[in-house]
């Protein structure tokens, strides 16, 4: 292991060195089972062989241009993206690089609307309790959790939280003269897979309206086919002005998008945001593979299936430590009685690569393409390990 990195992970002692399909290779060549997809980043596996197509052919004609042009494949990739998104109302996308990035365009989008309808002051933007969009200063500040608003202050002001499900708090914290927007994760990814109900989303979606206040869903983690529709605010039945994406829009090609629709799409003009790294044509090029694939009803329905399968095998298991189970499609949270670090020290020694969501869940996000077989056989890894 090198030591020269800066020390901001809690790493695993392994190093690897290749992948293919759900599967990954370290340094001595022992082969793990991916259920991670590195944080729901290589939705489609490793070496996926369109992506790794595209991507070469793109790294042969030319990897960036400036933002002063437009180039062919940012250009598709941006068409099939928006249109991917129409669903929830989104008219237009700015690309960039990450999950926080696309976020800190969100905020200032919300910002702007409201300044330039109704004045200074108006600035504030609500976010839940148990949050996460982004280790960016403004970011930290959007997310929810307390352990994140520690040591780098001083942070972005106009933040406020409130507990998810709790529609009396949020009606109280969206007040109209205050909040420019409110940004939510129709199911939280970093804090345990925490869905929202329909109630509290409705809820919101229906004062964000009647406030004109933007109501904003954080799709970087539950987005893109992860819960078997392509966006998890789809579930909900309500559409968006912002959403922003990341980790798997080009399935391991650092990406990030703020999506706008309505009264949202036209707040920025020229000169208002930017991204060197932003649209850049290899990143396009597999987001365009993404798209192709994910952006289609039988692809998102067996996303669906292979997550029924998971989520009724692991509520079968009896005497496994296993308290709860909960997530949708590819997203699945694993209460668990003991810490969840060991359980994934265990599993990589046997093979099986797995996440954690807060100290004592497993979170399993595994490659949109995996099989059945290799379904069956990660669980029978992680039972042996809970069993043990
Ligand atoms: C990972 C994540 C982010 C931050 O994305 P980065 O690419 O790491 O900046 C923001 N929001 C959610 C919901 C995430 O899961």
């Amino acid at each position: 292991m090198s030591d020269v990195f800066m020390n901001t992970y809690h790493r695993l002692p392994v190093i690897f060195a290749r992948g293919e399909g759900s599967r990954l290779f370290d340094i001595n060549g022992k082969e793990y089972l991916d259920f991670g997809s590195g944080i729901a980043v290589n939705c489609l596996g490793h070496n996926y062989p369109p992506l790794v197509r595209a991507v070469s052919e793109q790294a042969a004609k030319f990897n960036h241009v400036c933002n002063y042009y437009q180039s062919d494949v940012a250009a598709a990739f941006a068409e099939k993206l928006v249109e991917a998104c129409s669903k929830a109302g989104m008219k237009n996308v700015f690309l960039a690089n990450s999950g926080a990035e696309a976020n800190e365009g969100a905020c200032k989008i919300a910002r702007k609307y409201s300044l330039k309808k109704y004045g200074p002051g108006r600035h504030t933007i609500v976010t839940l309790r148990g949050s996460f969009h982004g280790r960016t200063i403004t970011t930290l500040s959007a997310t929810g959790q307390e352990k994140f608003h520690r040591d780098f202050g001083p942070f972005t002001d106009g933040f406020d939280y409130i507990p998810g499900g709790d529609i009396d708090a949020l009606d109280k914290a969206l007040d109209k003269a205050a909040v420019a927007g409110l940004l939510i994760e129709a199911i939280q990814g970093e804090s345990g897979i925490i869905p929202q109900t329909g109630e509290f989303i409705a809820a919101a979606a229906k004062l964000c309206a009647e406030r004109d206040i933007l109501l904003m869903f954080d799709e970087i983690q539950c987005g893109l086919g992860r819960t078997g529709t392509f966006l998890a605010l789809e579930h909900y039945g309500v559409s968006a002005d912002v959403v922003t994406l990341a980790k798997g829009l080009a399935a391991g090609v650092p990406a990030g998008a703020v999506l706008a629709g309505g009264k949202a799409a036209d707040v920025f003009e020229s000169g208002d945001h930017g991204s060197t790294f932003g649209g850049n044509p290899l990143a396009a090029a597999a987001g365009l593979v993404v798209l192709k694939t994910v952006n289609d009803p039988a692809f998102l329905r067996e996303i669906a299936r292979k997550g029924e399968k998971i989520i009724a095998a692991i509520r079968g298991w009896k005497h496994s430590g296993v308290k709860e189970v909960r997530g949708r499609g590819l997203m699945i949270g694993v209460d668990i009685e003991s810490e969840a670090w060991p359980v994934l020290e265990k599993a990589l020694s046997k093979g099986l690569l797995l996440l954690s969501a807060g100290p004592k869940t497993l979170r399993l996000l595994p490659p949109y393409t995996i099989s059945g077989g290799e379904i069956d056989q990660g669980l029978a890894i992680l039972r042996g390990v809970l069993d043990a």
